[in-house]
């Protein structure tokens, strides 16, 4: 070296919270280095600063043993002696939701205040790739860098770089080296003096790919302690060399020192997601990309609660704040997020760790869930006690309808009316003919009548039948609509407002099909009552094989796959919803066909098809295949054994009248292992080279096909087969052929480089390793311990909802989104007897309106009495949205993400605002409101 460069030596731990052990039991291994890390940084003035590993969890694990420590970590934190935050916990960002980053960084950002400071470093050194918009989302919590380690090959980049988003938001980036990341000095030699020389080769080592003097060594890594004689090493290479000079430092000092010294220097830039595979020699930077299929039962289930959370419980509690009707639970919400955050950890929700952390994340997304929908059910519950209901009849009950979506809907709908008993009886009661009083010359009737009601059964009063045969729901002003009772059940709820001896009910509950029409965020009002005697609303004639309505037609073939005709546009999808199974080698990282395999498919297969119910609103054909599969790897895990077992898969497909979506709801009984099982969609659009899926706050436009590692060159990873996605993705050739596939908690998909352009959706990965000892053919070595599993074999059954979408112009045309928030918003029902409140049978809270505005959030804000709107737009092309509230705005402002004022905005009418978004970017509003309802 012969510049003077300065190597800013920032020791650190990376805290993965649970992974190859539990969390218990790596928090035993956390609060033993807490205690003498404290001890150390109390004792040791010169041993400077210590790195928690930008998350604050941390804090909260260690004081949950030690809270007597809190005061001393304030303090070394307001000292900048220890560095927390900015996040909650390190995620992994392609399967958390948009809107789950942010809230990882609100709640980071505020536990790291609350301590007296927030790091303000955009650090993420060990995330499996990085979402296209994190710098905004970055930017939009004043933090300007980032530093990372996968996902990136660094063949000809400098380590530092700028990153930009979609939306022309950029963050300055540090990669750390691609070959020992987060990690370069952790290993320094026991002899302070050895040990210095080793840091003078880190530094070496750097400044190759260094854009300025400014160099980094990370002295630390996965679970490590601080080594206490940091200071002498540094002391020792201070004078030993005269070309660098050491600091012990922390990350936001050497993100001052770097941001200066690069302040002139013109820097590259790389844009959008990062999803390379190491290609450069020496990398080990690992995508690891299949975890976005492993353990898909924990996917499944962070769908279902991230859909409780963001689209029920925090909007809904904002809205009925809003409206008067309940306090804002901003504890209790939080509460929520937190069992979810805690699942979000890149080793958590990437399905790569041991049986236990995934069992226990089970119950953390149980938590989470049951907290969001009871506060939702309770805000529910209190709204319809304020409802006016006199339009329902004595004879009847009221069904209220929930919307979710800022747009007003006019579709079949399936819920449950829960018929409490006691009702039935009532109205089983009143339903029989009082007896007149017998006198000797009563009529035989009226004698039989009165004998029978007295004498009946032993004396006993005698209980009406309460069976009926049919239901009528009709608006509360208008005629009775057709109804089909798709199943009874027999049922004993509790609802979150009960108190006293009325805390569990008898109900009868029936699911049933019928047409709705909701107000955008908002509810509705029907009236429901039984009736004895069955009621023949006539159903649509079609062959057994057929669903067919006003836009789409589906014929099933005897194989179960189906043909899906658009009969607007007369283009028509064959061939699809067949099943591919292939043996899997790979582990919680990493899919790996095994080296000789055999891959299934269902085309030859003759599954029992059958019709489910009359058709009345819902056409449903019920497809069940029993398929043999190979029972699982042989010892060597070289290919499949010949023994098969019969594996039941259900695909229930249901066509709505007046829907342009077909529904399929697809339910696994994985009896065998190894192996990974796809559903595929053929398309046909043979031309059509790149593909859009739905991510984090954008619509992300990819090729088909990666880009290969040309023979010769670097490899230890497969470039990725698959890509992720975040609810749907649409193939289109923008000339009147296009199918968005939309699908909730499947985040791994493909499209087969075929004529047929299938589009493939990972269903599961059934491995028995957490990392696949020397197996797998895709990568070399593997990323974590080689322990067994055998939970991850996922013998168990697993159900998946899906929708497909033929469509005529490109996503943004037909605005596809809008049918996939549809499908993932069903609305929810609540029964409830008849109120006389003074608020309106119907009303909608929140509307939403624009071109590919999409609405992410609906809060209290966090330090006062205003309400939060987010909005993004995820196409191309400026948009302009607008906003509607029941409530007078009393005033209007644009906020960042962590609600700090951007700029006030003019409220021209007090009952909307109207603002541009430009394209991919998040807005945030901030909305003061004034008294009463427009
Ligand atoms: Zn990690």
């Amino acid at each position: 070296m012969v510049a003077h460069y300065t190597l800013y030596v920032v020791p650190h731990t990376h805290w993965d919270r649970e992974w190859y052990g539990s969390y218990q039991l790596f928090r035993t291994r956390l609060v033993r280095l807490m205690n003498k890390l404290l001890a150390l940084l109390e004792r040791d003035p010169e041993y400077r600063t210590f790195n928690l590993d930008g998350q604050t969890i941390i804090l909260e694990d260690y004081l949950e043993i030690h809270p007597e420590k809190r005061a001393t970590l304030e303090r070394l934190i307001r000292e900048r002696r220890l560095l927390v935050g900015p996040w909650y916990i390190l995620p992994d960002e392609f399967l958390s939701s948009g809107e789950s980053l942010i809230h990882n960084l609100l709640l980071g950002g505020q536990i790291a205040r609350r301590f007296g400071h927030r790091m303000n470093v955009g650090y993420i050194p060990d995330t499996f790739g990085h979402i296209a918009q994190l710098p905004q989302i970055l930017r939009g919590f004043g933090i300007d860098n980032a530093m990372h380690f996968r996902g990136l090959d660094p063949a000809g980049l400098k380590s530092e770089l700028w990153w930009q988003s979609p939306d022309g938001s950029r963050v300055l980036l540090h990669h750390l080296s691609n070959i020992i990341g987060y990690s370069d000095s952790a290993v320094l030699d026991a002899d302070p003096q050895r040990a210095a020389y080793d840091l003078r080769a880190v530094a070496q080592y750097k400044a190759e790919r260094a854009a300025a003097h400014v160099l980094l060594a990370l002295q630390g890594v996965d679970h490590a302690e601080a080594r206490e004689d940091l200071p002498t090493i540094l002391h020792v290479a201070e004078d030993l060399f005269d070309d660098i000079t050491f600091v012990h430092a922390s990350l936001e000092e050497f993100w001052a020192a770097l941001t200066d010294a690069v302040r002139d220097v013109e820097l590259q830039t790389v844009y959008g997601e990062l999803r390379d595979v190491p290609r450069s020699p020496g990398g080990v930077n690992f995508l690891l990309h299949n975890v976005l299929s492993s353990r898909i039962d924990n996917k499944l289930q962070n769908a279902r609660t991230l859909a409780a959370l963001e689209r029920w419980a925090e909007p809904w509690c904002a809205l009925s704040w809003m409206q008067g009707i309940a306090d804002y639970p901003q504890g209790h919400l939080w509460a929520a997020w937190r069992w979810l955050l805690q699942n979000h950890p890149h080793d958590s929700l990437g399905g790569c760790s041991v049986d236990a952390v995934h069992r226990q994340m089970a119950t953390r997304f149980e938590w989470a869930s049951e907290i969001a929908d009871s506060l939702t059910e309770e805000r529910f519950r209190l709204l319809a006690q304020s409802l006016d209901l006199s339009a329902v009849r004595d004879d009847e009950i009221a069904l209220l309808l929930f919307n979710a979506v800022p747009w007003d809907r006019d579709e079949v709908v399936t819920v449950d009316i829960d018929l409490p008993m006691h009702w039935l009886q009532k109205q089983a009661l009143a339903a029989l003919p009082k007896p007149r009083p017998i006198t000797p010359d009563s009529p035989y009737a009226d004698v039989l009548a009165a004998r029978t009601r007295a004498e009946w059964a032993f004396g006993a009063p005698i209980m009406p039948m309460t069976t009926f045969r049919s239901v009528w729901i009709r608006p509360l002003d208008g005629e009775p609509i057709p109804v089909e009772i798709v199943d009874i059940t027999d049922t004993t709820i509790a609802s979150a407002l009960a108190s006293g001896p009325r805390g569990t009910m008898d109900v009868r509950r029936v699911r049933v099909h019928f047409r709705a029409q909701m107000p955008a965020c908002g509810y509705t009002a029907y009236a429901v009552s039984t009736d004895p005697k069955p009621v023949n609303w006539s159903p649509p004639s079609v062959s057994p094989n057929v669903l067919e309505n006003e836009y789409l037609r589906v014929q099933v073939h005897p194989n179960g796959t189906f043909d899906l005709t658009d009969l607007e546009s007369g283009q028509q999808f064959s061939g699809l919803g067949s099943f591919e199974d292939g043996g899997d080698c790979g582990d919680g990282y990493v899919f790996s066909p095994p080296p000789f395999d055999r891959v299934y498919t269902t085309h030859g297969a003759q599954p029992a098809i059958m019709r489910v119910g009359r058709g009345i609103g819902v056409q449903h054909v019920r497809i069940q295949y029993a398929w043999a599969l190979p029972a699982r790897l042989n010892d060597a895990r070289q290919r499949r054994i010949d023994e098969t077992i019969l594996c039941p898969i259900t695909v229930d497909l249901m066509l709505r009248q007046g829907s342009r979506r077909l529904e399929l709801e697809v339910t696994i009984d994985n009896r065998v292992k190894d192996h990974r099982l796809r559903m595929l969609f053929p398309t046909d659009l043979a031309d059509v080279e790149r593909v859009h899926s739905a991510m984090q706050f954008d619509v992300i436009e990819r090729p088909i096909t990666p880009v290969p590692i040309a023979p010769g060159n670097w490899w230890v990873e497969d470039p990725p087969q698959t890509f992720p996605q975040h609810g749907w993705t649409d193939l289109a050739d923008g000339l009147g052929r296009g199918l968005c596939v939309i699908s909730e908690g499947i985040h791994e998909c493909a499209v087969l480089n075929t004529p047929r352009r299938e589009i493939a959706l990972t269903l599961l990965r059934a491995v028995g390793y957490l990392g696949a000892r020397q197996d797998p053919t895709t990568i070399i070595g593997g990323a974590g311990p080689s322990i067994p599993t055998p939970e991850a074999q996922l013998q168990r059954t697993l159900t998946y909802r899906l929708a497909l979408h033929p469509h005529t112009r490109r996503w943004q045309d037909d605005e596809v989104w809008r049918m996939a928030t549809e499908f993932l918003t069903p609305p929810r029902a609540l029964t409830v007897e008849r109120e006389t409140g003074a608020r309106p049978p119907q009303a909608s809270w929140l509307r939403v309106s624009g071109r590919n505005v999409v609405l992410s959030a609906v809060k209290r804000a966090e330090e006062d009495e205003a309400l939060i709107v987010r909005l993004f737009n995820p196409s191309n092309v400026p948009t302009e949205a607008l906003l509607w509230l029941p409530r007078p705005i009393r005033a209007a402002a644009l906020v960042d993400l962590q609600e700090t004022l951007i700029e006030a905005l003019p409220v021209e009418q007090t009952d909307q605002i109207r603002l541009t978004i430009t394209p991919k970017q998040i807005v945030t509003l901030r909305l003061a409101l004034g008294e009463g309802t427009r």
